[in-house]
């Protein structure tokens, strides 16, 4: 059961040790396949082993020619001195490298010996070719406020620029606008693939890019006034970088259990200094988490688990791309997984609550329901007056699947990594220099770190007597979720007319349907923990799938009646039907990683690869979900109507391009 055990491991858990991993960490510019990440993950390594947990470094090849699984790697890449100087009669520094590590575009390449000297030409569409048909960029430093990838791949590919002062600053609605951080310097970074011309840039805090705006503008106006005068600025630009093969690494530290099955923490030690939150907090978390199960066990707080947990500490996504296409073999044995991302956030200067991030639906396990359990457990911090009640003093949410991080691999189905993740979301300086150790909060380590370890030592002992509390809560979970799916379906009938009041209740029968069979799915997954136990779990498993089924029959009937509908449409949200109903089968493991991949295609397949995913922005999000429905076994139609489920996004459209695309590139056959 959850409390006992995270009660013992609430006494020992230090969020102050984990916030000083936290600032020795941040030190670290960790770039994938740098020499700056080789050092944080040797001192990673060395906190595991003071604390008593073995840990060996893994290392793999990383250069252009070298792909793990579909995810293509890149050159290694050190850079030593950076700056950016704009030139005139009093000189003015605008980056340095030494200084502030993410005043240089990452990746960037090197420029001859003693710098270059170029004039600056400020691009107000830099995103947008068409707005500049005859302007002459031969050696100029563009200046932009777009896309640097989309620049570059105009304005140096094409129109001979040598480097890009970027000033983008990306922002979320509601926690950031460039004005509310203005002397913030996004995170930029090229990520090559080696077929396109590289270049160096730098990078702007919204302020400085103001400033150098107006000067440009004003150096035009000068020189409309009196043509002698020069129409741009100059600025002296020096970069002394290398792009070479070389590795990446992996830090794998584990607590052995009595068997050979594993639970699997993971926690991306990459990104530049500081990404104090993101996330040398996830790795903190980890370390300390390693350290606070080991001590419980050894003492004999807590028995030895029957499954060893693992700590993978790795370059995010290619890490972990490294590590399972290494590792196939062993990857049946690994029972699930968690990741942690940028969980030490202060919420009152960051803003985002701390959310536990279910695993995709066609994971079908139980695991997302255990983690947000153990939060559940993990909010009864502080009493109402008369002590009758406990609450949290945080921000917390639940959320489906949303992905953009390691979980979003090993939950793929064709990995079977069961896999939630613990983030805190949005963060007003994500990806900025901005994220700092002063953003970071000691006690709210504490609490992901509790969490963590509560989850992680559960699952490494689960045996069958835990289906008499698991199934109920999964079955706490759905009869809530339904209850607000029905809550919410009421509001929007009562404005509607009878006809769409038919049509939305036979879309809610249907949502609910699914929900309620993937629910059964999702307890029936213990039975991978208790396999000798099948029979008791199946009669479990039926009798709370009964009561699922009464209440959600009785609910919908009451909706029904309230609402005063006889007929109903039925299965509304399937699709047209399909000129050729097709059933895809995936020739490849894990998410399908574009990047680097598309590029090696003809170039008539990259063009209908960029076009499709430009046709439906929208659709940017749920591709994955696709590939995950897809087990061979389903129709296009089928896993169309199940991403629409899950997601809410109509997709038939979009689905039938992207698998014919992955099918000319030969990473899907049809049956
Ligand atoms: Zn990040």
């Amino acid at each position: 059961m959850i409390r006992p055990i995270l009660s013992k491991i609430q006494r020992e858990f230090s969020g102050q040790r984990s916030f000083h991993h936290v600032a020795e960490i941040s030190q670290h510019h960790r770039i994938q396949s740098s020499p700056g990440y080789r050092d944080a993950a040797q001192y990673c390594q060395k906190i595991f082993h003071s604390d008593g947990v073995k840990a060996e470094i893994l290392s793999y090849p990383a250069n252009y020619q070298t792909s793990y699984w579909t995810n293509a790697m890149w050159d290694e890449w050190f850079c030593k001195e950076a700056t950016l100087d704009i030139l005139g009669d009093q000189p003015i520094r605008l980056c340095d490298f030494q200084a502030e590590k993410m005043s240089l575009i990452q990746r960037s390449i090197a420029t001859p010996k003693e710098g270059v000297v170029a004039p600056i030409i400020w691009l107000e569409h830099g995103d947008d070719e068409t707005a500049y048909p005859d302007l002459d960029l031969h050696g100029a430093l563009v200046f932009t406020d777009g896309d640097w990838n989309k620049v570059r791949s105009w304005a140096v590919e094409k129109r001979g620029a040598i480097g890009i002062i970027s000033e983008r600053m990306v922002e979320f609605p509601i926690v950031r606008h460039r004005f509310d951080i203005p002397d913030a310097i996004l995170y930029t970074s090229f990520w090559w693939t080696n077929y396109e011309k590289k270049c160096f840039g730098f990078a702007l805090s919204p302020k400085q890019g103001d400033w150098l705006k107006k000067n440009c503008m004003k150096q035009m106006a000068l020189h409309h006034k009196d043509s002698k005068q020069p129409a741009y600025l100059s600025a002296k630009a020096f970069v002394d970088s290398q792009l070479y093969p070389g590795s990446i690494e992996n830090v794998s530290a584990y607590i052995p259990g009595n068997t050979k099955e594993e639970i699997l923490i993971t926690a991306h030690l990459c990104h530049p200094q500081a990404s104090a939150n993101d996330n040398a907090s996830g790795v903190a978390v980890a370390m300390e988490t390693a350290r606070t199960l080991k001590k419980l066990i050894e003492t004999g707080a807590l028995p030895k688990p029957k499954r060893g947990i693992r700590f993978l500490l790795i370059p995010e996504m290619t890490g972990t791309y490294a590590y399972l296409s290494q590792n196939e073999a062993k990857i049946p044995k690994i029972m699930a997984g968690l990741n942690l991302d940028m969980v030490g956030e202060k919420q009152e200067l960051c803003q985002g609550p701390l959310v536990v991030e279910y695993p995709p639906q066609a994971t079908q396990s139980f695991v997302g329901d255990l983690m947000a359990g153990v939060l559940e457990a993990v909010t009864e911090e502080a009493k109402n007056l008369a002590g009758t009640t406990s609450y949290a003093l945080f921000k917390y949410a639940i959320s489906p699947f949303s992905g953009g991080s390691d979980h979003y691999i090993l939950s793929d189905p064709t990995v079977g990594i069961p896999s939630p993740m613990l983030i805190q979301w949005p963060d007003k300086f994500y990806h900025t220099s901005a994220d700092t150790l002063d953003k970071v909060d000691p006690q709210m380590l504490y609490r992901v770190g509790c969490m963590s370890a509560t989850y992680a030592y559960l699952l490494a002992n689960l045996e069958v007597k835990d289906i008499d509390w698991i199934l109920p809560l999964a079955r706490a979970s759905y009869l809530s979720h339904i209850n607000n799916l029905l809550k919410k379906d009421m509001e929007i009938s009562l404005q509607q007319n009878i006809l769409d009041k038919e049509k939305t209740f036979a879309q809610t029968r249907e949502l609910l349907d699914h929900l309620c069979a993937l629910k059964e799915a999702e307890m029936m997954d213990l039975q991978r923990f208790v396999p000798k136990n099948k029979q008791q779990l199946r009669r479990a498993v039926n009798r709370q799938s009964k009561i699922l089924r009464s209440f959600t029959d009785s609910l919908l009937k009451e909706q029904k009646t309230a609402l005063g509908i006889s007929d109903e449409p039925d299965n509304t949200t399937l699709p047209p039907a399909l000129s050729s109903d097709r059933i895809p089968v995936r020739l490849f493991r894990g998410p399908f990683n574009a990047r680097g991949s598309v590029e090696k295609q003809p170039k008539v397949i990259q063009t209908q690869y960029q076009t499709l995913f430009r046709d439906f922005p929208s659709l940017r999000s749920c591709n994955n979900q696709l590939l995950y429905w897809t087990d061979g076994k389903r129709s296009v139609s089928e896993i169309c109507r199940l991403t629409t489920l899950e997601t809410g996004i109509p997709c038939v459209m979009f689905a039938e391009s992207y698998f014919q695309i992955l099918h000319e590139m030969h990473l899907i056959s049809w049956k």
